[in-house]
């Protein structure tokens, strides 16, 4: 039931999107609704009275009369693209499964694939920073992957080199169903790495379900309780009905990474593993996705290009 709620959902038809987001003016108002929701602040002194520059796109703070663009200090920031871009570049990173190369996604804009894959990186960015203080609760399933090369998602590669390890983890409801999925980069699949994860990322009322992979009993640390349930080995430990939702996100994943990107460099994993995270604890409001990343991005301070390619999120 939930699956084909999702799968059949019609999301923000691109008609549409063209009604909400097509002018600058509706992408403006829109940034400027979420950066102030009670009305203009002024940066400086917290005044609200206020003149707007036309000409100029700013406000001005009758107090203090300091200029603030309402994209300063926001992701949007210093960028010569209009928001009628950015918004379109969100519409295609939230509405479909699968993502978007930045080759595709400069052709749908209308921009060079630098460009794209500059605006790309500070919407993962965005997306990472909201949802990496969030933990899991209650069952969690755990599972070890890699990202890169042909075993993205897969399990036979466990300690295979050159690929980037992560966990993946899905908090289920009572009732079975998924309710909140985090993919996290580790260092390497052993104790220490595992305890970290925990005590960042898990509620430490959890209880934990893992394959038995030895590390995965240091969630204890976190004080985590830890429960293993025998897979044995082959396709036959996929289908395993305990593992059922971290199985499916690692398909989803699967298919998405390799069906988009040809390779992903290790620095970058973490902003690829929190744009899939975004959207599939998302997923079941599709058209709200673009509100809520205006919302988040208005509050997230931008980050150097410079940085951005070099730092290790
Ligand atoms: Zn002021």
């Amino acid at each position: 039931m939930a699956r084909n709620k999702v799968q059949f959902q019609k999301g923000l038809s691109e008609q549409e999107f063209e009604r909400l987001y097509g002018s600058e003016a509706q992408c403006r108002a829109i940034v400027i609704a979420s950066r102030w929701p009670e009305g203009f602040v002024c940066p400086a002194c917290s005044g609200t009275k206020h003149a707007v520059l036309k000409t100029r796109d700013l406000f001005q703070c009758n107090a203090c009369r300091v200029q603030t663009s309402p994209i300063a200090g926001t992701i949007f920031a210093s960028t010569k693209l209009g928001l009628r871009v950015w918004f379109r570049a969100m519409y295609h990173m939230t509405q479909s499964k699968q993502g978007m190369s930045s080759i595709e996604l400069g052709r749908r804009l209308g921009v060079k694939q630098g460009t794209a894959w500059k605006i790309k990186h500070k919407l993962k960015q965005v997306m990472m920073e909201r949802d990496g203080a969030k933990s899991l609760r209650g069952r969690v399933e755990i599972d070890d992957a890699y990202v890169g090369g042909e075993r993205t998602g897969g399990k036979r590669g466990r300690g295979a080199s050159g690929k980037t390890p992560f966990v993946a983890a899905v908090e289920t409801a009572p009732a079975g169903k998924p309710v909140r999925l985090q993919l996290r980069r580790v260092s390497a699949f052993c104790g220490h790495a595992i305890a970290g994860f925990a005590k960042r990322s898990l509620d430490p009322a959890c209880t934990v379900v893992s394959d038995g992979l030895r590390c995965f009993s240091s969630v204890t640390e976190g004080g985590c309780s830890h429960q293993v349930i025998q897979t044995g080995s082959g396709p036959a430990a996929a289908r395993t009905p305990a593992f059922k939702w971290v199985n499916t996100a690692l398909g989803n994943i699967k298919a998405a990474i390799t069906g988009t990107y040809r390779s992903i460099s290790s620095k970058h994993v973490p902003r690829y593993l929190a744009e899939f995270e975004y959207r599939f604890n998302r997923r079941y409001d599709l058209a709200a996705m673009i509100p809520r990343l205006t919302w988040a991005s208005v509050r997230t301070v931008p980050m150097p290009y410079r940085l951005l390619k070099l730092a290790e999120p």
